[in-house]
């Protein structure tokens, strides 16, 4: 029993790569891997609860096409048989999508996301639907209504969010590769609580098509992995224009895979002196500090920038997204997705009860405060005002790049809080997010890799972030510091 225990965590630990190069020689078959994650996931998921929904029959079905696929070996692609995650939000035709709400709990999409149409397309194998906060409003995964997500480093402590699961179930290595969603920091914050890598590209680099709405002008897809070179793959896979989406680039995707080696001798990194602010845990500050001073072993040179209109990021930030949140969650009226109540009464009567039963705590707050900001009398006060301030920072970081080619600090001021520590104070939950929402409010690309641990071994996250439409530099960057450490290698024990 303990030489399969070991075998099936061995399979599943194996990063994108490796395990495409197995599949490709035809070592590894894409339906074993598959059974391992799936026999990972029932043996895990207990502990650490990233799943919503498994759905183990779609997914040997598409292992077994995979693996024809591989045999023919034509049409393969980086994720030909790989086994991964989405969170929650993405509509998967067939395959009940919730977006961690009671208003959608029994709700059963009848079209694809243009990701898991993609998805479908390369080959790869959908094992399940993911954990979240509702409608992605949060930075624990507390406020899911359906489910609690835990720290695979640690139980007691969150996993952070919104893309709870999504960070978890790759930590936990339950699947090989995940996609989230980021409108502030979550794919950043969760993967830096739970030691991996995420990577939130350039607004309008991945369709949104399929990906139920929270803050249209900050939502943006991105890749989990283990790897840079595996988050990397996920990322190609799914990139690129969409007519459907009219925010989508219609620039070519670069060859991210192609361009990751390469170091980074003679690259300028930017290191903004208002990212080591008070607050920040000096644990977090020291692990940041020790992997600035590897770039500059590796070649690279620091240099200090600012970013003077940091300090606004949190308060335009929830103006703007709950301006735009408000405006989203208004088709849950009951009529045309999700559950409805009080279908006998008037029609007012009918919407409010669907929507008091429907919505979480967190929801609510952000639709009264969306609707407050955007009323007749608040608008330019609030509103306006925050746009005005939103364009601030964009400027900041153009002016920043004038001197640099990346910037890098870290992702959180601290390491995974408490479960439950957070849930009473909303102020506190935003904060965790104040070195994340800038990124979003300019539309630009970054990631998260692991560059330590705290203390209690909780893992610190490395934030390095890119002009807009280079990822690739982002990903070199980080791919370099990746391969002069091991902190990926590090992981988690689970008790179950
Ligand atoms: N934590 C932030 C919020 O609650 C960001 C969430 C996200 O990126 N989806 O809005």
């Amino acid at each position: 029993m303990s030489v399969t225990m070991s075998a099936i965590e061995q399979l599943s630990s194996l990063s994108i790569e490796e395990a495409s190069a197995l599949l490709r020689k035809r070592e590894l078959s894409s339906r074993e891997l598959t059974e391992a994650c799936l026999q990972r996931i029932e043996s895990s998921d207990e502990a650490v609860g990233s799943f919503l929904e498994i759905t183990a029959e779609l997914a040997l079905e598409q292992a077994g096409r995979a693996d024809q696929r591989l045999a023919a070996g034509d049409d393969v692609c980086a994720l030909t048989g790989i086994p991964v995650a989405l969170k929650d939000i993405f509509l998967t035709k067939g395959v009940r999508t919730t977006c961690a709400s009671r208003l959608l709990e029994n709700f059963v999409p009848t079209f694809d996301s243009t990701v898991s149409e993609r998805l479908y397309q390369a080959g790869a194998v959908l094992v399940g639907k993911v954990n979240m906060d509702e409608f992605a409003m949060g930075s624990s995964c507390e406020n899911s209504a359906l489910g609690n997500t835990r720290n695979p480093w640690d139980q007691q402590k969150v996993a952070g969010g919104s893309s709870g699961g999504s960070a978890a179930c790759i930590a936990a290595r339950q699947v090989l590769g995940s996609y989230g969603t980021d409108t502030g920091g979550s794919i950043r914050l969760p993967a830096s609580y739970c030691g991996i890598t995420g990577m939130k590209p350039t607004y309008g680099r991945v369709s949104r098509y399929g990906v139920i709405a929270f803050a249209s002008s900050l939502d943006q897809v991105g890749p989990l992995a283990t790897t840079v070179r595996g988050a990397a793959a996920l990322l190609e896979t799914v990139a690129g224009h969409d007519r459907r989406d009219s925010t989508s680039i219609k620039e070519p995707v670069p060859d991210y895979l192609g361009l990751l080696e390469g170091g980074v001798e003679g690259m300028r990194i930017g290191v903004p002196r208002q990212y080591f602010v008070e607050g920040i845990d000096p644990q977090v500050a020291s692990a940041v500090h020790a992997a600035l001073a590897r770039f500059e072993e590796l070649g690279a040179q620091i240099i200090e920038v600012d970013l003077p209109h940091s300090e606004y990021a949190v308060a335009t930030y929830y103006l703007v997204a709950t301006a735009e949140a408000s405006s989203n969650l208004g088709r849950y009226d009951g009529v045309r997705y999700g559950i409805r109540r009080g279908g006998d009464g008037a029609l007012l009567d009918m919407y409010g009860a669907t929507r008091n039963a429907g919505f979480g705590t967190e929801v609510k707050r952000r639709i009264m405060l969306g609707t407050y900001v955007l009323s007749a009398g608040y608008y330019d006060a609030y509103y306006l005002k925050a746009m005005k301030v939103r364009t601030l920072i964009r400027r900041d970081f153009l002016r920043a790049f004038e001197q640099c080619d990346v910037i890098a600090g870290p992702t959180s001021p601290g390491t995974a809080f408490e479960l439950g520590s957070r849930t009473a104070d909303p102020l506190a939950m935003y904060m965790s997010d104040v070195l994340t929402i800038s990124v979003n409010l300019a539309g630009l690309p970054a990631l998260s890799l692991p560059c330590g641990a705290d203390s209690h071994g909780m893992p610190v996250g490395l934030q390095i972030i890119g002009k807009a439409l280079d990822e690739a530099s982002v990903f070199k960057t980080a791919a370099a510091y990746e391969a002069s450490t091991d902190w990926h290698h590090r992981l988690p024990e689970i008790s179950s």
